[in-house]
């Protein structure tokens, strides 16, 4: 295929994660970002490659503030002209890792999460192809405007709806709610559809990412463990309630002096769809939980909503202020009677 005559500069940071992990006695990560660029030579030809080792963990030990620090990284790289960013880091983490630069990073240049299911250690390691087809992603004038995205086994997820829907097959990545936004054929990049413009979080310096955990009801739960939970300092809550967004009624009481206190957020452990409203009326249904000052995390599953909502709060010790910042993010992710998206740039190639 030919590639573009000027190639792009395209900056790839690396944290770790299964794409970089090997060993004999249990594959741990080792390779940095030069080690992974090395070992897929058909990279020169898309794109002129710097490479940063920013981490070298499992993605279950990056931190919030591992991603302030590495968005302040993608924001200097923008700024002096680089034309996308590759992150490569381990899968388990990677739908909240990747939603937190989306709401970090507000630049032009795509910002693209990749990494790897089957370790380079195995017969067929998914980690050069996933690399490779992420800076085509990330070289492409196509993929300009897109915010931070998933590009793994060839297809393209927006941050805000990509989940990790298995524990081992290469084709884990899956946006279940709305399907991917594009993907990666023969080389060539092919943008589907565009999301709605996200609500970001303006300055990064000197973010204190506040604590916030997240609650899952189930069958039967009768809430005993969140009493201990409020006391010991998390700054907000999110309930991964039933269906629409509902919870056990012994969860009500607790649930509601938590909200007098901190922002607490209902979401629905079904995954896909957005939390109701006003349709069920029992004790500890949607619209008793959001009456009693519970707010609504919209289509956030709970994890992003948990990421949200601690971007939020360290952006303003104004807790009506961060409740509104967690609200116009949430209200942000779909097209509800906002704005046009602007149009799509063509893909030279
Ligand atoms: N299983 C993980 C991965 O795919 C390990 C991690 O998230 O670091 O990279």
């Amino acid at each position: 295929m030919p590639e573009a005559a000027t190639r792009a500069r395209v900056l790839v940071v690396a944290l770790g994660g299964t794409i970089a992990s090997t060993g004999s006695a249990g594959v741990v990560p080792r390779l940095g970002a030069r080690d992974l660029i090395e070992a897929v030579p058909a990279l020169g030809a898309v794109a002129e490659i710097e490479a940063v080792g920013l981490r070298q963990l499992p993605s279950g030990d990056l931190t919030l503030d591992d991603l302030v620090a590495l968005a302040r990284l993608i924001r200097d790289a923008a700024a002096r002209g680089v034309d996308g960013v590759v992150v490569t880091q381990g899968t388990d983490t990677m739908e909240e890792s990747s939603f937190a630069l989306d709401l970090l990073v507000d630049v032009e240049a795509p910002v693209v999460v990749t990494g790897a299911m089957r370790n380079p250690t195995m017969a067929s390691p998914d980690g050069p192809n996933n690399l490779l087809t992420a800076v085509r992603v990330a070289a492409s004038p196509v993929a300009r405007g897109l915010g931070c995205v998933v590009v793994m086994n060839d297809e393209v997820h927006a941050a805000r709806f990509v989940r990790k829907t298995h524990t081992t097959g290469v084709g884990a990545f899956a946006s279940p709610a709305t399907g991917p936004l594009g993907w990666v054929s023969e080389g060539r990049v092919r943008v589907a559809s565009r999301c709605a413009p996200l609500r970001r979080f303006g300055s990064v310096d000197g973010l204190d990412v506040a604590p916030v955990a997240i609650v899952a009801c189930a069958l039967g739960d009768d809430g005993r463990g969140l009493e201990a939970l409020l006391s010991t300092g998390y700054r907000g809550l999110v309930v991964e309630g039933f269906g629409a967004g509902h919870v056990p009624a012994a969860m009500v009481e607790v649930l509601a002096r938590a909200a007098a206190a901190m922002p607490v957020v209902l979401t629905s452990r079904t995954g896909v769809g957005e939390v109701l409203s006003s349709t069920y009326g029992f004790v500890g249904s949607e619209s008793d939980l959001l009456a009693r000052g519970l707010l609504s995390g919209g289509a956030l599953d709970a994890r992003k909503a948990r990421v949200a909502l601690s971007l939020a709060i360290a952006t303003t010790a104004d807790a009506s202020a961060a409740v509104r910042a967690f609200e116009a993010v949430r209200d942000s992710l779909t097209f509800a009677g906002g704005p046009r998206p602007p149009e799509a740039a063509v893909d030279p190639s």
